[in-house]
């Protein structure tokens, strides 16, 4: 990685078509203003200055996106699995190709350290070339035998679906969504969050570059409640793949109702770390850090409650502190930074406000708890831990979703599991301790959808991805992706000469 000042002119040369040309939508294979030609302004959270003008697509914006999805989508289902799998796994090497451009956009898009954007791009080709090499069998169903009958399953693709993706990580995560959508056959209309739309407009185009077929992937901007709302809203989309806040999450479900869409919701976490006494320390203290600082704290699977065992509580503290008040704040394109500027002045301020929050609460402040006065004057908050803290807390139950940990302190195995279920949220869970038969207990009990015992969060992509209670519905990855984006259809053979009722003669 090069510096700072050579990282700036390499960035602002990637970002000088956006400053120029604004972010458009892209529908049937083309670049596009709004229908009523409005826009909005997107900001670089490092210095609050605008970055670009965004097409504020609307309700007609979205209704020509999906009559392109609609029009596109015959073909692309019937597209055979291996001609799909070789396209997918282009869309893969363009992405490649185009890693650098991808990581500085978005680093500058979104806040996020360039020491972890510059594996945004490696990441999303990998979620291409997973779905591509499952595309030739996506279609594939089971034999169920029964007296007199052979049943045989199949999927096919639900039809045009749309995908609406947060302002974290939005490149990963578009591509976690979208991947898998196309390798079943469905095609797309994407909504991506108003504060980060940079990297989703390179991303349909890296993808038509590679040869994907105009139509098969459509992207409106726009709000929320305007575009958003229209595309859960349309009869022609079918589903609704959506990650964000567990409250957009309920307004979706009622928006889709009327068109009884179908949903798969990966939304918010208030999610436990457990740090048993005879875990290994050091490691587990690496991987708290990591898991609520890395990505700014602005991450769903975020360890952001850490539960210790009493009889350590201060010894570990202490040592998570220490480590908090060493990591580098600093510019997102700045190598040695860790922690960069969050998203928006908005989102600074719900972070900051929570702080106050756990400090009214009483709540002891360990490390940071400031805003930080860094290079830009951007969103800069420093890496902030929480003691002292009850599981009642706001800080305990909601999600902050920045670089802020709050650690509670727990007598025995009982307690631990008591204080890391009383949360509304359940994504993930992450447990330190050395006692296998504890591990299985534990984890049994633990109410979340996904749990690393001994491990921060190392996705493999054939595990299922989502969680439980207010965390989400419906799961990601390998057949749980094709479950969602197909419908499955069973065809019943009779084997035998079996039996009819006879009625009426
Ligand atoms: P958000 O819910 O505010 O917005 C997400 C998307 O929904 C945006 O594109 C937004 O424009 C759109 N939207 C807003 N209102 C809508 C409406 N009425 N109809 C349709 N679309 C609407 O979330 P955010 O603040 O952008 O992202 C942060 C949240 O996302 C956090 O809660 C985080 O935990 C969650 N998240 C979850 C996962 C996961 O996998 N579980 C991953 C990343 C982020």
């Amino acid at each position: 990685m090069s510096d700072l000042t050579t990282n700036l002119a390499r960035a602002e040369a990637y970002l000088a078509r956006f400053r120029q040309n604004g972010v458009l939508n892209h529908v049937n294979g083309k670049a596009v203003a709004a229908l009523d030609g409005s826009s909005f302004e997107t900001l670089s959270p490092v210095d609050l200055q605008p970055l670009a003008q965004v097409a504020q697509g609307k309700a007609a914006d979205v209704a020509l996106a999906a009559a392109a999805a609609k029009a596109a989508f015959p073909a692309w289902r019937a597209m055979e699995g291996e001609a799909r799998k070789a396209l997918l796994h282009k869309i893969a090497d363009a992405i490649e190709a185009r890693a650098e451009e991808i990581a500085f956009v978005e680093a500058m898009d979104t806040g996020q350290s360039i020491r972890f954007m510059a594996k945004a791009a490696i990441r999303g080709a990998e979620n291409f070339r997973y779905f591509a090499d499952l595309a030739p069998q996506a279609q594939d169903g089971q034999s169920l035998r029964a007296k007199g009958q052979i049943n045989m399953t199949s999927r096919t693709p639900i039809g045009p679906v749309g995908i609406i993706t947060p302002w974290n990580t939005p490149f990963m995560l578009s591509t976690w969504k979208i991947a898998p959508a196309l390798a079943a056959g469905c095609t797309v209309v994407h909504k991506p969050a108003e504060f980060s739309p940079l990297s989703a407009r390179l991303l349909v185009e890296i993808a038509e570059s590679a040869g994907l077929p105009a139509g098969v992937w459509n992207l409106v901007n726009g709000l929320g409640e305007e575009a958003g709302r229209a595309l859960t809203e349309h009869p022609d989309i079918k589903a609704i793949g959506f990650v964000g806040e567990s409250r957009t999450g309920a307004m979706i479900m009622k928006q889709g109702a009327d068109t009884l869409k179908r949903v798969h919701f990966e939304l918010g976490g208030k999610n436990p770390v457990i740090v048993f006494a005879d875990a290994d320390l050091e490691r587990a203290a690496d991987a708290a850090v990591f898991m609520i600082y890395s990505l700014n704290g602005e991450r769903c699977t975020s360890s952001s409650r850490l539960l210790v065992e009493a009889s350590i509580y201060d010894r570990f503290t202490a040592m998570v502190a220490e480590k908090a008040r060493r990591i580098v704040v600093g510019h997102p394109l700045d190598p040695k930074t860790v922690v960069g500027p969050l998203i928006h002045p908005l989102h600074e301020k719900k972070v900051l406000d929570y702080i106050a929050i756990g400090r009214a609460e009483g709540a002891t402040l360990a490390a940071g708890g400031t805003k930080v006065a860094g290079p830009g004057g951007g969103c800069y908050v420093s890496p902030t831990l929480f003691t002292n803290a009850t599981n009642q807390m706001r800080i305990a139950q909601e999600e902050i979703f920045g670089p802020v940990l709050t650690a509670i302190p727990f007598a025995d195995e009982a307690e631990a599991l008591a204080l890391a279920n009383d949360v509304a949220y359940g994504l993930t869970g992450y447990l330190w301790t050395a006692d296998v038969t504890r591990a299985f207990r534990f984890t049994d009990a633990l109410e979340a959808g996904m749990i690393w015992v001994n491990s921060e969060n190392l996705r493999h992509l054939s595990t299922p991805f989502g969680g439980v209670k207010n965390s989400g519905i419906g799961r990601d990855g390998a057949q749980w992706s094709f479950d969602f984006y197909m419908e499955t259809k069973n065809i019943a053979f009779a084997t035998t000469a079996h039996a009819i009722p006879k009625l009426g003669g």
